[in-house]
């Protein structure tokens, strides 16, 4: 079916070409001059450029989550545009008038054709050119509403303004005024057909062949993925090179055209160069075809992630709620699913009501991709990061006790200051963590201070990007200096540091490891590249903290254990419930950690916005069904 259809592209294609090829004849007359005035030896007459298929985006399985569809452009003409001064402002009219009359001119010419072809009287001639001026119009809108556009005014006023801009810039004419700019983009087989049935009764009209840009899965993992949108002024500047003092069409075949698309966000964006493929063209002289080059199709991206996965992720999402689930494998830091909540759908981006529902949803932002640019207070999830800093820098040892009274001291007017959750009395290290001690991790953070506590958060991956690539990455934020108090709010999580929910996960994936850092990866193909490390932990360190994690799931009394516990597999992992507004107690739930217990395969981090529960309450449930979905899809094989 998907043969057939391409096959029939081409055939189309073939037939648009020819006749596009015939009929730029005069276009090419005028443009000509242009042409060879820049000084061009490779090419003797303007190139027609052929559009080059996108590469695909897949998931590590192979299947597509993002491809190139042939499709069909309603394209207009510029000249047409030009010549209705709507679309031009005052000021713009009052130049053109006396330095570019080519509306006036192209009107004529095209009321000349209609006379000749139709053998009328230049009266009839203007009649008749009116009326195919009306019926485009009501042609353009009619589309233009079937495929989700509301306001096609706006479209094409930019399309004019972005020509005059770049006319004004060069101070004369411009190929752009002699070409067609599509104004409605990606009609069905079926749209084209009847629209080019109706092209006779119109003006300045033509559908051409193009491609557009598709979304298998809609709106899953469409933060990861990324859109495309037509290229932008800043764009341009940023990727096309200045003119080469050698070999002038390999440059002019990197070039964008103003019309192109680009990667704007996501692995779209990351990896443009290698999707982006090499557009072909076609020169002409003395009518002839004189030279060809084919577009060469961009290069294909595979990602790391399980699409299916990713979707039973947005399935267990609890409705209404926003925030983050990631999912890495352990052994090779892979991340198998990274899931911001809310998302959006790739697909709908481009319709004008759907895009301007998520980018005013301000509540929501939708467009926001939580997993890596949402950047929170991590709570006391790292309480396991203050251990093996504590155990590492001598000042905890593997048995120390405190004494919780369930809080620091009683201020002045007899309040409670830094409370605990209970009051634990005698604590030992691991029940500190099991139980999530405040009042231990006070004193622990106190005794290792600021500056001892920030290498450590820096050496586990935080404060700084993880170099996935992806343009919307945050690198978070690590205090380097500051008082015992400081500290204490360090050790817990608490206040001055933020991170992602991604660093979360990839440091649960390091303390699985035992202490092996890599940053995480994203793709397949191209590899990625990857910063490795060994961090100084001790194997009794790790496992008396791998156990407490343990404990805080699988004993009465740990934090985790009404919401996280599962019969079958053996998940670790700490809580984090960080409170971020004192008068409304909102809080942001944490919960991260790795399963199973034995040989760890899949680490995982969950973050739930701004909830009055607690982090096992909210995300417990959450992270249990998270690595049930990784064990159901083979990501933990049980081998006891
Ligand atoms: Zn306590």
């Amino acid at each position: 079916m998907y043969k057939r259809r391409i096959i029939a592209f081409m055939i189309i294609i073939a037939i648009c070409l020819l006749t596009l090829v015939c009929r730029l004849g005069w276009l090419q007359l005028i443009e000509a001059d242009e042409y060879l005035a820049d000084g061009d030896k490779d090419l003797r007459s303007p190139p027609v450029w052929l559009p080059a298929m996108r590469g695909q985006i897949k998931d590590r399985h192979g299947r597509i989550l993002a491809y190139d569809e042939p499709c069909f452009d309603l394209s207009l003409q510029y000249q047409f545009l030009a010549a209705d001064p709507k679309w031009i402002s005052r000021d713009e009219r009052l130049k053109i008038k006396g330095r570019y009359p080519l509306d006036a001119r192209w009107i004529a010419a095209q009321q000349q054709k209609i006379g000749r072809s139709e053998n009328v009287s230049p009266e009839r001639a203007e009649f008749i050119f009116r009326q195919r001026w009306d019926n485009t119009w009501a042609l353009v809108s009619r589309v233009a509403g079937d495929n989700g556009i509301a306001d096609v005014n706006a479209t094409t006023a930019r399309v004019v303004r972005r020509i005059q801009r770049w006319a004004s810039a060069r101070g004369g004419d411009v190929k752009d005024m002699f070409r067609p700019h599509p104004i409605v983009k990606g009609l069905t087989d079926d749209q084209a057909v009847e629209i080019k049935a109706e092209l006779e009764d119109t003006i300045g009209m033509s559908v051409q062949p193009s491609h557009r840009r598709r979304y298998s899965y809609g709106e899953h993992a469409s933060h990861i993925i990324g859109f495309t949108q037509q290229i932008d002024r800043g764009d341009l500047e940023r990727f096309n090179s200045p003119a080469p003092a050698g070999n002038r069409l390999e440059w002019k075949l990197s070039l964008y055209g103003n019309d192109d698309t680009i990667g704007k966000s996501g692995i779209e964006r990351a990896h443009e160069q290698a999707l982006r493929g090499r557009k072909g063209y076609l020169v002409r002289r003395a009518g002839k075809i004189s030279e060809s080059g084919v577009s060469q199709p961009g290069q294909n991206v595979q990602l790391t992630l399980d699409i299916e996965l990713q979707k039973t992720l947005r399935d267990i999402w609890p409705p209404g709620q926003r925030g983050s689930i990631v999912v890495m494998s352990i052994p090779d830091g892979e991340i198998l699913a990274m899931l911001s909540m809310p998302q959006y759908d790739l697909n709908r981006y481009h319709e004008t009501e759907y895009f301007r529902a998520i980018t005013t949803d301000e509540a929501n932002t939708p467009l926001f991709h939580r997993a890596i640019a949402g950047t929170y207070p991590p709570g006391s999830v790292m309480k396991v990061l203050t251990t093996l800093a504590g155990l590492t820098e001598g000042t905890l040892g593997e048995n120390s006790t405190d004494y919780c009274e369930g809080q620091l001291f009683y201020d002045n007017q007899g309040k409670r200051k830094f409370k605990c959750s209970h009051r634990h009395g005698e604590i030992v290290l691991a029940d500190a963590i099991k139980k999530s001690c405040n009042v231990f991790f006070y004193h622990a953070g106190e005794k290792l201070g600021v500056p001892k506590l920030s290498s450590w958060y820096e050496l586990f991956g935080f404060g700084k990007s993880t170099g996935l690539g992806l343009s919307e990455e945050k690198p978070g934020f690590i205090v380097q200096r500051g008082t015992k108090g400081i500290a204490r709010m360090m050790a817990m999580g608490k206040s001055k540091v933020d991170v992602t929910p991604l660093q979360v996960a990839n440091f649960m994936v390091t303390v699985a490891r035992g202490g092996h850092f890599a940053s995480p990866a994203i793709t397949i193909s191209p590899p990625p590249q990857r910063d490795e490390y060994d961090l100084p932990l001790s194997d009794s360190h790790v496992t008396l903290v791998k156990d407490a994690m343990f404990r805080a799931v699988n004993e009465p009394g740990g934090t985790a254990y009404k919401y996280a516990r599962d019969e079958e597999i053996d998940i670790c992992g700490k809580t984090g419930t960080a409170e971020i507004d004192k008068i409304t107690k909102l809080n942001m739930a944490w919960f991260a950690g790795f399963a199973p217990y034995e040989n760890p395969q899949v680490a995982f981090a969950v973050v739930v916005e701004k909830v009055s529960t607690s982090g096992g309450r909210t995300c417990g449930p959450i992270a249990r069904a998270a690595v049930r979905a990784c064990k159901e899809m083979g990501y933990i094989r049980s081998e006891n």
